[in-house]
């Protein structure tokens, strides 16, 4: 590994807060910088091995372009992601994930950072084209965040280009586990119904199908990343569909018979992708990503985690 010290926006988060766990696991503590708004998360949910912590706002330049100075790599998951807020809301999005995606990258080029990594998304740059999807597909957003994150890709490219640093955009699938209180994403969703005694919401037929990737593996693969100083686009995540029915059934396995929970059905949700994985092996090659995490081990870490909430 040879980034010395690195910036993590929207480190409070649940990826960010996971990340920051591995990065100690790996050894690198004393080198990190979070910034964060505090919308999803807060500095009380970082381990002790940050070293600096500054509540900020990636649309604000000045503060981002400060924090970059000396950095080895910008590690910039700060964003929005919820697909549907951003229907509602799409000028929010662009500012959030498009101008802040830019300052992050004219920071990096003023302070001479020699690499970014950028986080990007899977699924809603797709839609429901053929799965498994890859990075040699078209690109072709249905939801202002699928756009807003495809943009981010484009200005990480041109920059990169441009300017001559490299950059490294990497698309999540659906991720889970742990520190994951605040995400309105499937499995955090379902946990905190269980445990609140409330049926859970099926979107459809429960048919439809997503790749759900463990935290520690994503974490894994975006250090990994780092490490190899890998540039361009690549897909993080577990390589495996599974339908929100198969899901279910796993987490009426985890919680056992002392929370029982109803599921009820409800209409489609507006622009719903049916299906959706990714194909893993451009970084299994490039860095050597190995999600290794099946969702027997990984549902019930995370069911652990919410329990000792
Ligand atoms: N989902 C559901 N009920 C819920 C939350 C999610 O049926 O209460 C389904 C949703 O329709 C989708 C899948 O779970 O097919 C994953 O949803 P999430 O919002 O986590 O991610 P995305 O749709 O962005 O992949």
């Amino acid at each position: 590994m040879t980034v010395q010290r690195f910036l993590i926006t929207g480190g409070c988060g649940f990826i960010g807060s996971n990340l920051i766990r591995r990065a100690a696991a790996v050894g690198l503590s004393g080198h990190l910088t979070v910034l964060d708004n505090e919308t999803m998360g807060t500095p009380a949910d970082l381990p002790s091995n940050v070293v600096a912590y500054e509540r900020g706002d990636v649309r604000d330049f000045p503060t981002v372009r400060r924090l970059s100075e000396g950095c080895d790599a910008i590690i910039h998951l700060a964003g929005h992601t919820r697909v549907l807020e951003s229907i509602d809301d799409p000028v929010s999005d662009f500012e959030i994930n498009v101008r802040g995606t830019l300052n992050v990258l004219m920071a990096a080029r003023d302070a001479g950072v020699p690499h970014v990594v950028l986080a990007s998304t899977g699924g809603a740059l797709f839609g429901s084209e053929t799965a498994p999807i890859h990075e040699g597909m078209l690109p072709q957003p249905l939801s202002p965040y699928g756009a807003s994150k495809l943009a981010m890709e484009g200005y990480a490219h041109a920059f990169s280009s441009s300017y001559g640093f490299r950059t490294t955009a990497l698309r999540f699938t659906n991720v889970y586990g742990p520190y994951s209180r605040l995400k309105g994403s499937a499995v955090a969703h379902f946990f905190r119904q269980i445990l609140a005694r409330q049926p859970i919401t099926v979107y459809g037929d429960g048919s439809q199908v997503r790749d759900f990737v463990y935290v520690g593996d994503l974490c894994d693969g975006i250090l990994q990343s780092l490490g190899a100083s890998a540039s361009g686009v690549y897909h993080l995540g577990s390589g495996h569909p599974t339908s929100i029915t198969s899901l279910l059934e796993h987490i009426r396995r985890v919680v056992g018979p002392d929370w029982p929970f109803e599921v009820r059905y409800a209409p489609w949700r507006t622009g719903e992708v049916i299906r959706t994985f990714t194909t893993i092996e451009k970084a299994a090659d490039t860095f050597g990503y190995r999600p290794a995490v099946t969702l027997e081990t990984g549902l019930p870490l995370t069911w652990r985690w919410f329990l000792d909430q």
